[in-house]
């Protein structure tokens, strides 16, 4: 496995300091290394927690916002059925479940997984295999490679895991932070020496994040939209509007960890800005809905009808697992405000469900 530290190095005695996007796009996903292509960072034994790995009433409610997503399209013979960055394929798997309820949804759909390490989609593929799927899934690199058609397009922590460039207001305007070797051996911050092209006014000190990848991501989505019909939905963590500060994190075993000490051994992860991917899916000719808290979508999409129905064949020490994920995924102190829902839609369709009248 290739030492990200030396390779960064590398690149900086070769071509002077490296942005923060391109520092954490080989953190991430380095072939040979990085956080993602190397392990399943999922769970209590791995680094951090998502929702589909607290309860499957999540990905089975998602299951079911697909399926109505899908008559309102008109209930289309086929659709791709895509979700990016599908971790363990268990938000996948439970959807798929859940979307046997409407057979002719279930007999329309395309599951196309859009995954960048082998040891997820390894995990995703064992996932799926016991599902007895009227059509086999399709593993792709990247959204571009999924065939073009009607499609329901998910995304759950996908978006905070893409490269953000960072720009800091100093004194003489606006520099880009950037990253360089330290003299004792390891990576130190830095900023350019140029100006960074004009952004808005803003006191000294400010820290303003773009996420180029997150931008384009969205706008492919909402051209796929426009152009053949769908629905997309995006769930991360960040702000409703754009705002200043500076948000990248380092993870690793559940606590906050160093940002540029090891390379490849924590997640780097950046609040979503989902003004900035609202705006890139409009200006591709798709309709924003909200983004709505998460805890504000699955009241509406029904969690509680959900729990009580699993609440009422459980053990003891079921009902208190049932009970806690509930909680977690929608209290505001939890995950309920922090996450945010933001949905998408080809223009001729209604608001989607959870979505309506806000
Ligand atoms: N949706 C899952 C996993 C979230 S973690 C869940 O909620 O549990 C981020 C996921 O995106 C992982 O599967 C990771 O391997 C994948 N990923 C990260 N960057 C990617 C990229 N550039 N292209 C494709 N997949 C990527």
């Amino acid at each position: 496995m290739t030492d990200l530290s030396d390779l960064i190095r590398q690149r900086i005695a070769d071509a002077g300091p490296v942005s923060v996007a391109e520092f954490m796009g080989v953190a991430l996903t380095h072939a040979d290394g990085g956080y993602y292509v190397t392990r399943d960072p999922f769970g209590a034994a791995g680094d951090f927690t998502t929702a589909p790995e607290i309860s499957q009433m999540f990905g089975e409610l998602i299951g079911l916002w697909c399926a109505v997503a899908w008559q309102s399209m008109g209930g289309p013979e086929s659709v791709r059925l895509v979700e990016l960055g599908p971790g363990r394929g268990t938000l996948m798997t439970d959807a798929l479940r859940a979307a046997r309820a409407v057979p002719a949804f279930g007999r329309a759909i395309r599951p196309h997984l859009v995954e960048i390490s082998p040891p997820l989609r390894a995990a995703q593929q064992a996932a799926l295999d016991g599902l007895d799927l009227p059509h086999a899934p399709q593993w792709h690199a990247t959204l571009e490679e999924v065939p073009l058609g009607p499609s329901i397009v998910i995304a759950n922590e996908f978006f905070d895991a893409l490269p953000i460039r960072q720009f800091e207001r100093t004194e003489e305007g606006w520099r880009e932070r950037l990253i360089d070797a330290d003299p004792a051996g390891g990576l130190c911050f830095t900023l350019s020496r140029k100006e960074a092209a004009r952004l808005g006014p803003a006191p000294e000190g400010s820290v303003q994040e773009i996420c180029p990848e997150g931008t384009e991501t969205t706008a492919a989505i909402g051209r796929r939209l426009a152009a053949f019909g769908g629905a997309a939905l995006i769930i991360d963590y960040g702000h409703a509007e754009s705002a200043l500060g500076d948000t990248l994190q380092a993870v690793r075993d559940h606590e906050f960890a160093s940002l540029l000490d090891a390379p490849g051994e924590a997640d780097l992860t950046a609040h979503v800005d989902f003004e900035a991917l609202s705006n890139a899916a409009q200006v591709a000719g798709a309709r924003a809905h909200g983004p709505v808290p998460q805890g504000h979508f699955l009241m509406a999409l029904g969690l509680e009808d959900r729990a009580r129905t699993l609440l009422a064949t459980a053990d003891a020490a079921r009902r208190e697992e049932i009970a806690g994920a509930r909680h977690r995924l929608v209290h505001p102190d939890e995950m309920g405000l922090l996450f945010k829902v933001l949905a998408l839609t080809s223009p001729d369709l209604p608001p989607p469900a959870g979505f309506e009248g806000i």
